[in-house]
């Protein structure tokens, strides 16, 4: 048996998620898509079964669930509806800085309000020169006496114009040690949202720029100490990037399901290559399974503080969304001239598949991070 073998109440929890979303989320996610919605009410019964605050300590009123638990959540989700996963998962995301680098005052001052689903957060990180290679972020915070002067643009900011707060990374110095994390909170003077994208897919998830003009956060909002933000990012980002994983295996499986059905319910059309349907099915049953397994093994080592807990994020995070990527492209083969149409909801997640190969650091980039740990470089 491996180290990670479910328990009865995680199995039970899983299967309470994968209920809540089947009820709440299939009848909608057709127009969640095509309208782009956010719908406050679903975010309500979220809410209240716990999954906005899922990762927020129960001392601050929320599950308090560790990342193999929150991963088995997102996958329940995910495999309904990705968008839906990101609404759980960006909020994490938003969070992390704060529950990592924040001060008791600036814990209780936000975390039961994260926790109850009155706030939801948003990563302010990526500008338009820096994603890839955040070190090379520009916006910048100036110490004044009781305050910091924040200029500067974020794009591609995911809640942008919902979140209530945001973790955002400024630059007080120079390079890497340069770099500094603050709460920011969306009605700060100076902050405004600007162009919204319209995107391929995760469409019910809002992606937009934020403008900082002069904008002033009080001290007491900055995360830890000058120059920690970078340490804040990491510390996010191997916590995301299995997260990331865990909506890509859910995506996975949401597609594989579709198809198995769709196999078994039209085995006479298909039945002049059925032979090769069935081997391409067990194909991905194999892929899923494999990345499922990878994803719960960085979820436990992470949870346990492995120190090679970060280079298995970036394995996980990209050997699964690789596998989703590759899963719907299948699908949608099986499933022939139909999968191409929004009839079947294979289409939409193969427009969703791709973002989990860009976000959170594109594969490439966790190809890079890879290979420097295992070269040393
Ligand atoms: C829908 C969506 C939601 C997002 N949500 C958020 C959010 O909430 N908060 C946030 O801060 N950001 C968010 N992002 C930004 C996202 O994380 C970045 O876009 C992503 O990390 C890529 O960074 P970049 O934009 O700098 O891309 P670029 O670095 O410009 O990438 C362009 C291409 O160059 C390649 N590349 C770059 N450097 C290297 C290298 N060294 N070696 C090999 N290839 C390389 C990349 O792999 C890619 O193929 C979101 C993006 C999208 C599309």
């Amino acid at each position: 048996m491996s180290q990670f073998a479910l328990t009865d109440e995680q199995k039970e929890f899983a299967k309470k998620v994968l209920d809540l979303a089947r009820k709440v989320l299939a009848p909608m996610s057709y127009d969640i898509d095509k309208k782009g919605l956010y719908p406050w009410d679903i975010i309500r019964k979220f809410s209240k079964f716990g999954l906005m605050g899922i990762a927020v300590p129960k001392e601050y009123g929320g599950m308090g669930r560790n990342l193999f638990d929150v991963c088995l959540a997102v996958e329940q989700v995910a495999g309904v509806d990705v968008s839906a996963a990101m609404w759980v998962g960006v909020n994490i995301g938003g969070l992390l800085p704060l529950l990592n680098g924040g001060n008791a005052e600036q814990k209780s001052q936000y975390l039961p309000k994260i926790a109850a689903g009155e706030y939801i957060t948003g990563v302010a990180f990526t500008e338009p020169e820096a994603g890839s290679d955040l070190h090379s972020l520009r916006t910048s915070a100036v110490r004044r006496s009781d305050h910091y002067v924040i200029n500067g643009r974020k794009c591609f900011i995911s809640n942008a114009g919902i979140a209530k707060v945001y973790s955002l990374l400024a630059r007080t110095g120079k390079g890497k040690e340069g770099i500094t994390g603050f709460i920011l909170d969306a009605d700060t003077p100076g902050l405004s949202v600007g162009k919204m994208e319209r995107k391929m897919g995760v469409r019910g998830s809002h992606t937009g720029d934020l403008i900082l003009e002069d904008c002033r956060i009080p001290f007491e909002k900055r995360l830890g100490n000058d120059g920690e933000g970078a340490g804040l990012a990491m510390g996010m980002l191997t916590f995301t990037r299995p997260l990331i994983g865990a909506q890509a295996v859910g995506l996975a499986r949401g597609v594989f399901e579709y198809t198995l059905k769709y196999a078994r319910e039209n085995k006479a059309r298909l039945s002049p290559y059925f032979e090769n349907v069935k081997y391409r099915l067990a194909d991905m049953a194999i892929r899923i399974e494999g990345a499922r397994q990878l994803v719960y093994q960085t979820a436990f080592l992470a949870d346990s503080g492995h120190s090679n807990a970060g280079k298995f994020s970036s394995m996980a995070k990209c050997f699964a969304t690789d596998v989703a990527m590759d899963v719907c492209i299948e699908a949608v083969s099986v499933f022939g001239p139909r999968g191409y149409t929004s009839d079947f909801s294979v289409e939409r997640f193969m427009r969703d598949a791709k973002i989990l190969q860009i976000y959170e650091g594109t594969n490439q980039i966790q190809r890079v991070t890879i290979a420097k740990a295992l070269l040393g470089r």
